[in-house]
């Protein structure tokens, strides 16, 4: 296994992504302070390139291809937001990109995806692994596998975030964090133990698929079977062998979140704050509403993780 990273990685992470990337604003919400009794502030990922955070974990992961890799090309896997992540980062790189998704991905984030100008290798979900396929392929055409979340480069380029919101807030009492397969979270563990840390950071997870709240416990990895949940972006069904270290070590603990929470987030969200804010972006938040007891009166941080939810679905779940 190649090295863990360490605040160190983030900060040259930062220094190749800045050029390219947005720095989000962080925003506040008298209203949603008021309401929760918390000082509040969101780091809102939902305005970076392409909707989301993944944005800075791919961008860094190209960014240190040699130049054999860089002709040759890279490979992912996903029908969500890190093969959009991959797609624009690659052609800001000059890199070429192939993603393998499923032939039943929404036609938008297909329509992204070529837009950026990958090319797509369609798979069938129920009867081919995309593992296999992006694996083939790698060996096949020498390309380079970019995982989504389960890479140092990544879990570098993620932690930036968190770098910016704690260089614009300083110091915080408690962070939130949207937890999928934890690249988003291990990133941000690095930068807050550098940048704050007595900061108390949390893991927030769907809650069918409490996976990493069960590792966190276990002190192993525990594998569920894919979490039918409305936070597509948090479907995943282990933490990763380079993320569960970091997480195991530094986080303060893991919590869960339940569809209907996340709906009212989203709505908070957008009648509040005027943002759209997909599904799993808001997990964050909703870590933070259940927990806002234990921090009264103290100051909170909320990584709005994404926005990409197409406005039709948008409207149903908010509606
Ligand atoms: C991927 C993703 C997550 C989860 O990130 P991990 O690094 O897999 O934990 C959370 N929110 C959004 C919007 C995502 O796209």
């Amino acid at each position: 296994m190649e090295q863990l990273p360490t605040y160190d990685d983030v900060v040259r992470a930062h220094e190749r992504i800045a050029p390219h990337a947005h720095r989000t604003p962080v925003l506040t919400s008298r209203l949603t302070d008021a309401e929760l009794g918390l000082s509040l502030f969101f780091k809102c990922e939902n305005l970076q390139r392409m909707g989301a955070f993944k944005f800075r974990g791919a961008f860094n992961a190209l960014s240190r291809f040699d130049a054999e890799q860089r002709r040759a090309g890279v490979v992912a896997f996903s029908s969500g937001n890190h093969a959009q992540a991959v797609a624009l980062a690659a052609s800001l790189l000059g890199i070429p990109a192939t993603i393998v998704m499923p032939h039943d991905a929404p036609a938008a984030k297909l329509a992204a995806t070529q837009g950026y100008g990958a090319s797509v290798v369609p798979y069938d979900r129920y009867t081919e692994d995309r593992e296999e396929i992006g694996a083939a392929l790698a060996e096949e055409r020498g390309l380079t596998l970019i995982p989504p979340y389960d890479h140092p480069h990544v879990m570098a380029g993620q932690g930036t975030a968190a770098k910016e919101l704690f260089e614009e807030t300083g110091p915080l009492d408690a962070l939130f964090v949207p937890l999928g397969g934890g690249g988003l979270l291990s990133g941000t563990l690095l930068s807050a133990g550098a940048l704050s840390p007595s900061c108390e950071v949390y893991g927030v997870e769907p809650e069918a698929g409490d996976d990493g709240r069960r590792s966190l416990r276990a002190g192993r990895i525990v594998h569920i079977d894919t979490p039918a949940t409305i936070a597509d972006g948090a479907q995943t069904q282990h933490l990763g062998a380079h993320t569960f270290p970091v997480i195991r070590d530094r986080v303060t603990d893991i919590v869960t979140a339940s569809d209907a929470q996340l709906v009212s987030c989203m709505r908070l969200f957008a009648s509040r704050m005027k943002l759209v804010v997909e599904p799993t972006g808001c997990l964050g938040l909703a870590g933070a509403a259940a927990l806002a007891e234990r921090y009264r009166g103290r100051r909170v941080g909320v990584i709005v993780s994404g926005g990409n939810v197409d406005v039709p679905r948008f409207a149903e779940l908010v509606g």
